[in-house]
């Protein structure tokens, strides 16, 4: 019974896990390096090369890692999470990227690039936070639901 006991409390404890949230923002950009010729950026970018840009509503999935809590049977409370989510989209969501974004200004925001800028941000928060032994395992960013890039440390 006892080693049942022990063995249960061990599992609760020393496994990790993975907790996943999604989070929905907008933006627009568009896709130009500003020292080629509208021939080379047309040529290179296609239809995300526009005059002044369209838009997509993302959907970011961040992952969280780390052991459950013993006592609260959680990897990390759920408002933490939103609020880090809510923090990590605040510069870009319902933003024009390439005008309105200093990151964005002088780098193509590819969804390549804004999931990493997110990636940075999340992880920095979640740092300053004060959140302990959780890491960010992983962070999804759907452009569309066919398009989508991973960022993991
Ligand atoms: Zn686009």
């Amino acid at each position: 019974m006892g080693g049942f006991a022990s063995l249960h409390a061990m599992l609760q404890t020393t496994g990790l896990s993975r907790l996943a949230r999604r989070k929905s923002f907008q933006c627009l950009h568009k896709y130009e390096v500003k020292d080629w010729t509208p021939e080379e950026n047309a040529r290179t970018f296609g239809a995300c090369f526009t005059p002044n840009g369209h838009g997509h509503n993302y959907e970011l999935e961040a992952y969280f890692e780390g052991p459950l809590d013993p006592v609260t049977g959680m990897i990390m409370n759920l408002v933490d999470v939103d609020r880090l989510l809510a923090e990590t989209i605040a510069p870009v969501n319902g933003k024009h990227l390439n005008y309105e974004v200093a990151k964005f200004h002088d780098q193509v925001p590819t969804t390549e690039n804004l999931a990493a800028y997110l990636f940075e941000r999340l992880k920095v928060r979640l740092t300053a936070s004060g959140v302990r032994d959780v890491s960010v395992a992983r962070l999804r960013l759907y452009e569309s639901e066919n398009l989508w890039v991973d960022v993991w440390p």
